[in-house]
């Protein structure tokens, strides 16, 4: 499986996996809302060079959902002491910015020759480097002024005058290294936005305030699910007990669905001699994310990116028959991908990752059908976790990269994922450039409780590798034909999954994913024998519980259950061992009355069974 590779380095798209709002992104120049935001920091740079004269911008480019300015403070100060800026200037800044505004500036832009460029910006370290790697590539180097005082080099688009500007907001302040590389200085960054009117600003600041408070790597740790941290490495992700429960209870309930779907579940290792890559075209095509090689006894291993390889040695392992087909062959299974530190957040993007992974191998008259049962299968899972909006992407060839294979089978490939979508009834939308080097993919966008998108599932028809792997089956008619391959991860990483659960939850999982299903309170120290025999009860009919039988008063800790998230507190004092119930408080309902403890064991039960949100 591949996600997107060399593209996810630029800032527009690496703001693609991130969260974000649906219906306000700009990842596009041609986009009206990027233009505007691009001009918006050419607003915000004119401002700086108001208040500050000797103010040096480095870059400030639109980004999905606004725009940035990185300055270097050292070359910007007055009288050669660096410039500090913290978030206390903003509204000084944002004042002078309204004000050029106002003044409805128009922004022309010029294009000029390499030598005029690098007189116009001398005094500019940082412009003079983006001027000559123009030159080097050939560009053409523009140029986009603003009314007579300000000047900047950019490729544009921009928007024709600083009027047209809706409404904006200076947003933060953080380091960032030049070229993204800690090799680098380290400069300034401010982050801003703007929106064409102030309700659309007020409502993304509110989403934003939202998206803040379900942050996964915030609630990760007060709830105790997981830990990154750079004793381990960097984007090394250690599954707490916690965190740990939910994932097993995700991997039971996919192992078992996929058993009743004809899967056959494996184990493969996680490295493999380099030769194995090498045949898969992963060496060629996809080394910029695979980590060097380790040499063992003078043969070259490599870790990981994929297990697709690993799963043909289960098909080729005996010959097949066309009676064989499908064959389906799944595992939970944990590859490693380089991602530059820079581009690491939290569980959304990790070094190394587990999937939800499958290849199916079939003829190629099957391929529609199990794709469509793909399809169908993520199609439920979702529902089952609450994701009931998403769209489908089907990513096929561009021609700026390189692909295995040759354009008849790529053109097969593209038909038969084509006509498995249709024939789903689903609405999807083409877009180039987003196939994985061996064939079309079609990914799922999921949309969470804020209305943001996550790309999650995947699907992928693939005719390359069989035929690399020299894979065959015996047809009815004794000839010997190269089955087709389907490669599928529904829920995509589990890391990943993990972090889009938590926010779209805000950490408060439904009962059967909770890591705690219950906790026993009792009111005082005569109530704990009780309290035991509740707990054991519980225990017995597999319901994770816990006993908080610490010194603290009832109400603290119902207080601390609550901000667990744990769905169900149940109180035992004197009336509840009289007659044999519990008192139960359920998250986000309250206080549901005195229950008996088998009453209460079915009713979560239940919930655990039909998986209720
Ligand atoms: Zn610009
Ligand atoms: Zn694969």
């Amino acid at each position: 499986m591949r996600k997107s590779t060399n593209k996810a380095r630029k800032p527009v798209k690496r703001a693609k996996i991130r969260q974000k709002q649906a219906s306000k992104q700009a990842s596009k120049p041609a986009d009206p809302l990027y233009a505007m935001r691009h001009s918006c920091e050419h607003v915000l740079h004119q401002a700086f060079l108001r208040l500050y004269r000797n103010f040096k911008e480095a870059i400030g480019p639109a980004i999905n959902e606004g725009f940035y300015i990185d300055f270097d403070p050292d070359l910007s100060g007055e009288n050669k002491s660096p410039l500090k800026i913290s978030e206390a200037d903003f509204p000084r800044i944002e004042a002078e910015m309204a004000k050029i505004i106002k003044e409805n500036l128009p922004i022309k832009r010029k294009v000029i020759t390499s030598t005029q460029a690098k007189k116009l910006f001398k005094n500019n370290p940082y412009k003079i480097e983006l001027i000559k790697e123009h030159g080097k590539k050939g560009e053409k180097i523009s140029t986009y002024s603003t009314g007579k005082e300000f000047i900047a080099l950019c490729a544009g688009p921009h928007i024709e005058s600083t009027g047209k500007i809706g409404a904006f907001k200076l947003l933060s302040i953080a380091g960032a290294y030049w070229h993204g590389s800690e090799k680098n200085k380290m400069l300034t960054r401010i982050y801003g936005t703007c929106f064409p009117t102030q309700k659309e600003l007020d409502d993304w600041l509110k989403q934003q305030e939202q998206a803040k408070k379900r942050d996964h790597r915030r609630l990760g740790k007060e709830l105790e699910l997981f830990t990154i941290n750079d004793e381990v490495g960097q984007g090394l992700t250690i599954w707490l007990p916690k965190g740990s429960i939910i994932r097993r209870e995700i991997e039971d309930f996919m192992v078992k669905e996929q058993i009743k779907m004809g899967y056959q579940h494996v184990y493969s290792p996680h490295i493999g001699v380099k030769s194995l890559w090498v045949k898969s075209g992963h060496w060629d095509l996809y080394r910029e994310k695979m980590y060097s090689p380790m040499d063992v006894e003078g043969i070259e291993y490599l870790i990981k990116p994929m297990t697709c390889p690993m799963h043909i040695q289960s098909y080729t392992f005996k010959p097949r028959s066309y009676r064989d087909l499908p064959f389906r062959i799944a595992e939970i299974a944990s590859v490693y991908r380089y991602e530059q530190s820079g581009e690491l957040n939290g569980l959304l993007r990790v070094r190394a990752f587990t999937q939800d992974d499958a290849h199916v191998f079939c003829t190629p008259d099957q391929a529609v059908d199990e794709f469509l049962s793909v399809f169908n299968f993520i199609r439920r899972l979702y529902k089952i976790f609450g994701f009931c909006h998403y769209r489908v992407r089907l990513g096929v060839k561009s021609s700026k990269e390189k692909y295995l294979g040759s354009n008849k089978l790529w053109q097969e490939a593209e038909k038969k994922a084509i006509s498995a979508l249709k024939s789903s009834g689903s609405d999807f939308f083409i877009s180039k450039g987003d196939a994985a080097f061996y064939g079309p993919k079609a990914d799922f966008l999921i949309k969470d409780a804020l209305g943001r998108e996550w790309q999650c599932g995947t699907v992928q028809i693939d005719f390359m590798l069989p035929e690399r792997f020299g894979l065959v089956y015996t047809d009815k008619d004794g000839k010997e034909k190269t089955p087709v391959m389907i490669h599928r991860a529904p829920l995509g990483s589990l890391e990943r999954w993990l972090a889009i659960l938590i926010e779209n939850y805000e950490g408060a999982f439904p009962v059967w994913l909770a890591p705690v299903q219950a906790q026993i309170i009792p009111v005082a120290d005569r109530h704990l024998e009780y309290a035991n025999k509740v707990a054991k009860a519980l225990k017995d009919a597999d319901i994770r519980v816990e006993l908080k039988d610490e010194q603290e008063t009832v109400s603290k800790k119902i207080r601390n259950g609550e901000l667990q998230k744990v769905p169900y507190l149940l109180i035992v004092g004197d009336r509840e061992i009289q007659g044999n119930t519990v008192a139960v408080r359920q998250r986000g309902k309250g206080d549901l009355g005195a229950m008996l403890i088998t009453a209460f064991i079915s009713k979560a039960k239940k919930e655990i069974e039909e998986k209720t949100i």
